[in-house]
């Protein structure tokens, strides 16, 4: 049965249900005490009763319509049969005179006065003629001995006339007499009044039985049914139903049993549905669907169970691990949800079937996981929890569709009682944690410091100084001039952004460096209009280059953000078109991060970028994680070596050789590079020795205003030596 049918059974009880009170009261009782005074009550055996007795008392009635009249009949025979026997002794059986009448006068007096006879007339056999008359006058008279009539009653009731014939008397003449019959009609009103009696008392006797035999095997039956009906309609899930105590071989007693496992059924589906859909609810609500793990409320809940649980003076401390997946976001967009799907499953399982049974692993995010367990003897800092979860996900690509991915993690530690006493507090904390190793790079481990707290807030507060700082003009551009190694010239200048902070102090306020406040920027989405300021302002002071007939470029830096969250293309050749500078005047420097993600938009972009004329950088090369092979394809014209390498070029082997692979690596694949940092002679001439093709540094000149950036150019001689020596 599903969850709908569940609903209409429900509705069909709370339809049931006004009438609940009526029907309680009156199945209060049941079968063995209270069904006898039940069917007085019930209106179903008073209208078969009520049927039944009219139905007999009418079939009577008519019985009695037509008994009536036999019996009248009957008693009327009874009147002459008496008149006759009072008559016939009295004629003379010494007939002389056929004329004569046989009865004296005085007979015929005795007659009227003591019997029943009022009046009487003797015809003659032969000719019907009268021979004698006495009494009362009659109604019958015979004229001949043809349609003789045969009695005659008064209208009234009061009289009968008969006519005795000769066969009758066994004389030979026809007597007409007429006897009082006042009594019979008496008669038959004391009948029907018997006869009415006999047939109410048996029509109530009939009714009785019927009444008691439908209440036994009809009503009682019917009101445990409906007792039980009711129930169930007031609790289908547990319905306090009795057994039936009714013969289930007949037809009401089978319906009962049939009627109550239905019932039962119902119930019984009821439950099951109602623990199906709660252990559904439960699932959807705890669990996430893709990896089967709990999820964060579940995750919380358990932690805050767990810590509630504890008794003692010495309570466990739990360490909370929040663990993301890193550049999850470009597996996603670049290989396909599927893959994405299937590798966070794996990392599920493998993360899982790495912690120990006691331990809650739960998929808290997209691509984030929490773990959390006690901190035991053995196992005592929430750090080497920690490094054991990166350590599993790092250890063994994952295997997907037959590729292999290797993934990597960022993670964020806190520990309970430690950094919170609030479980909710501890995962955020964690979650802080996070952000710090994801910020420093990725792929690191990051123990919760309340530091972390501090420059969450001084970030907040940096951001909204920011915004304020647009507004305000704060916002500047700094010129770094940018030369060729081999002639000496000045080929261009990278556009470096600067925020002065106006504040109380002597000097009037201070810069802001870049690198504090770019990547708020960057997080917050405030680089894409920043990144327009500076592509604008930069493009317009190289557009007055190009007028007063310098053959300098600029190079802007280009942020991943602005990259993946405008549409840079257009916001360039837009900014080109304006300000009047030609395309391969600019030079955008990107970083190596920009190919982390979202790898097939990247690629477009850069051609798109590339189709405008625009000359395109790779900025600090050498410290990202770009894999060599995206370098041909990627339409990049230069190469600029990060300046921690040139720094160290002098004193470490290691970073010397890296800085010569670069430019090898560089003009194999026929690009330019680029060397920043270059602070020093003992840096130039590294470079130069390493056939470098161009140097940015200190040694040159600090990023400075667009004013003295002029005044630079215009005072350079030409000749790198007239750089001092510092
Ligand atoms: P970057 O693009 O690598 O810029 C070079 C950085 O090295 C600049 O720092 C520059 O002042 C510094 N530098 C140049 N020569 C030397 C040197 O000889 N010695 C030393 N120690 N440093 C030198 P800055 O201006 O603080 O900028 C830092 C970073 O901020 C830049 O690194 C760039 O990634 C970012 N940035 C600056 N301006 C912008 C901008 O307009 N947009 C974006 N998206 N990022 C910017
Ligand atoms: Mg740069
Ligand atoms: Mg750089």
């Amino acid at each position: 049965m599903s969850l709908s049918e569940n609903k209409v059974f429900l509705g069909w009880s709370s339809k049931v249900g006004n009438k609940k009170q009526k029907i309680k009261k009156s199945v209060i009782g049941g079968r063995l005490t209270g069904a006898p005074v039940q069917m007085w009550k019930s209106r179903l055996s008073w209208r078969i009763a009520l049927s039944v007795f009219l139905t007999i008392l009418t079939v009577q009635v008519s019985i009695l319509g037509l008994t009536v009249q036999n019996y009248e009949q009957e008693r009327l025979r009874d009147v002459s049969t008496a008149g006759r026997a009072a008559i016939v002794p009295l004629i003379s059986n010494n007939i002389v005179d056929m004329l004569a009448s046989p009865m004296s006068q005085e007979d015929m007096k005795r007659l009227t006065t003591s019997t029943r006879v009022n009046g009487i007339a003797i015809y003659s056999r032969a000719d019907a003629s009268l021979l004698a008359h006495y009494g009362a006058p009659l109604a019958l008279v015979l004229r001949g001995l043809k349609n003789i009539p045969q009695n005659y009653y008064g209208s009234d009731g009061s009289f009968y006339e008969v006519v005795f014939k000769p066969h009758e008397l066994g004389r030979p003449y026809y007597i007409v007499a007429q006897m009082d019959s006042a009594h019979v009609s008496e008669q038959v009103y004391a009948y029907i009044e018997q006869t009415i009696l006999i047939m109410l008392l048996m029509s109530a006797f009939v009714t009785t039985v019927l009444m008691i035999a439908l209440g036994h095997w009809l009503l009682e039956p019917i009101l445990f049914l409906r007792d039980n009906l009711m129930k169930a309609s007031e609790n289908p899930e547990d319905p306090n139903i009795l057994d039936s105590p009714f013969d289930s071989s007949d037809e009401i007693g089978g319906a009962i049993d049939v009627a109550l496992s239905l019932i039962r059924q119902n119930a019984e589906n009821i439950k099951r549905i109602k623990s199906a859909a709660e252990d559904q609810i439960h699932k959807l609500a705890y669990y996430d669907t893709l990896t089967g793990l709990p999820n964060r409320i579940f995750f919380l809940q358990s932690l805050n169970e767990r810590i509630q649980a504890q008794e003692g003076d010495n309570p466990d401390r739990f360490a909370v691990i929040a663990l993301d997946l890193d550049h999850f976001k470009d597996v996603n967009d670049s290989m396909g949800h599927n893959i994405g799907d299937a590798i966070l499953r794996a990392v599920g399982k493998r993360l899982r079937a790495s912690m120990p049974e006691s331990a809650i692993v739960s998929r808290s995010g997209e691509d984030e996981f929490a773990i959390t367990m006690a901190l035991t003897k053995d196992v005592n800092s929430a750090r080497d929890i920690a490094e054991r979860v990166a350590g599993v996900i790092r250890s063994e690509p994952f295997k997907v569709f037959n590729e292999n991915f290797q993934i990597r993690a960022s993670v964020g530690v806190s520990t309970y009682p430690d950094d919170g006493i609030d479980p909710d507090q501890v995962l955020k904390n964690a979650d802080i944690a996070l952000n710090r190793a994801k910020e420093e790079g990725r792929d690191t481990i990051k123990e919760y410091s309340e530091d972390f707290d501090l420059a969450v807030q001084q970030r907040f507060q940096m951001l909204r100084d920011l915004r304020d700082a647009m507004e305000k003009d704060q916002l500047l551009l700094n010129y770094q001039p940018q030369l060729d190694l081999t002639t000496g010239r000045i080929i261009g200048a990278e556009a470096l952004i600067r925020w002065w902070k106006p504040d109380n102090s002597k000097e009037g306020g201070y810069f802001i460096p870049p690198v504090d406040f770019i990547p708020i920027a960057e997080q917050s989405g405030l680089i894409v209009p920043i990144g327009e300021w500076v592509l604008r302002m930069a493009c317009e002071s190289a557009a007055a280059w190009q007028k007063a007939g310098y053959g300098m470029r600029i190079a802007v830096n280009v942020s991943g953000a602005q990259f993946h969250q405008s549409d840079i293309v257009s916001c360039v050749s837009k900014i080109l078109q304006e300000t009047g500078l030609e395309a391969g005047r600019l030079e955008l420097e990107v970083t190596e991060s920009i190919f982390m993600e979202d790898i097939n938009h990247t690629v477009e972009t850069l051609q798109q970028l590339h189709g405008l004329g625009v000359e395109l950088a790779i900025d600090d090369f050498g410290t990202g994680y770009s894999s060599l092979s995206y370098l041909r394809l990627f339409p990049i014209d230069r190469l600029k070596i990060d300046q921690s390498f040139i720094r160290n070029a002098l004193n470490n082997p290691d970073d010397a050789a890296i800085a010569r692979t670069i430019v090898r690596l560089g003009h194999s694949l026929n690009l330019k590079v680029i060397a920043e940092g270059v602070e020093t002679k003992e840096h130039e001439d590294f470079l130069l020795k390493e056939n470098c093709d161009e140097v940015q540094g200190y040694r040159y000149s600090r990023p400075v205003p667009i004013d003295n950036f002029n005044e630079f150019v215009k005072n350079y001689t030409g000749e790198l030596s007239s750089f001092s020596e510092s």
